[in-house]
């Protein structure tokens, strides 16, 4: 059975309608609400659902942030991750943090705790940078599956179902790899706050 790592970045609210600092500096984010990327809440859900096929064994999230990076790696563990990485980066570290500083972190994690699978979103929904799945399994060296919308476990490995500009492609990965999760992959289930306040971070 494979150890799942799966990347959760806290991210303005999908719904919240963004404003611009008055000095053009970046988005207002004081007081606004944050939630969990929403393609990261895709990638958490895949993770659970190899765990309820008995594909995985155990399913660690990972944020890369500041403080509030706990409130999203609570709500991983509410939807059934079951143990958290909260790697502190704040202030202007974290203004400046870029996918490959990302990338480079899960990579080294992925390595200490012998994951076989990584798993992120296909993009974060406020930079939209659409690198880290990439750059982690290039630094890695392991086969990548990006844009998933179907993960299938096999013998060898995994069949991916990607979506491409034409369609969909179906590739076949051996393990370990790491993907990235599209928009049709799964529903998320939703997080029960009940569930959110039993679960704690190691
Ligand atoms: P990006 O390449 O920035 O568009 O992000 C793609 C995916 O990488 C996201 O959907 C997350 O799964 C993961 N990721 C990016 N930034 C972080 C972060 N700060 N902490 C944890 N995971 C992240």
């Amino acid at each position: 059975m494979s150890r799942v790592l799966v990347g959760v970045k806290r991210v303005i609210d999908y719904a919240v309608k963004i404003r611009v600092k008055p000095d053009k500096s970046g988005v207002v984010t004081d007081g606004v609400k944050h939630s969990m990327n929403p393609f990261d809440e895709i990638a958490v859900e895949e993770a659970v659902r190899m765990k309820e096929k008995k594909i995985a064994s155990e399913i660690i999230a990972v944020s890369c942030g500041p403080s509030q990076a706990q409130e999203t790696l609570r709500t991983a563990l509410a939807m059934g991750a079951d143990r958290a990485i909260h790697v502190e980066v704040a202030g202007k570290e974290y203004e400046t943090l870029q996918p490959l500083h990302v990338a480079k972190i899960l990579a080294k994690l992925s390595q200490d705790e012998k994951a076989d699978i990584v798993i992120v979103g296909k993009q974060a929904i406020d930079d939209d940078s659409n690198q880290t799945a990439q750059m982690t399994a290039a630094l890695l060296d392991w086969p990548q599956g990006t844009f998933a919308s179907k993960v299938e476990k096999t013998d060898a490995g995994l069949t991916v179902t990607r979506e491409i500009d034409g369609g969909l492609e179906v590739i076949k990965t051996k393990l370990p790899a790491v993907l990235s999760a599209d928009l049709r992959l799964n529903e998320p289930r939703y997080a029960t706050l009940p569930n959110i306040m039993v679960k704690f971070i190691y």
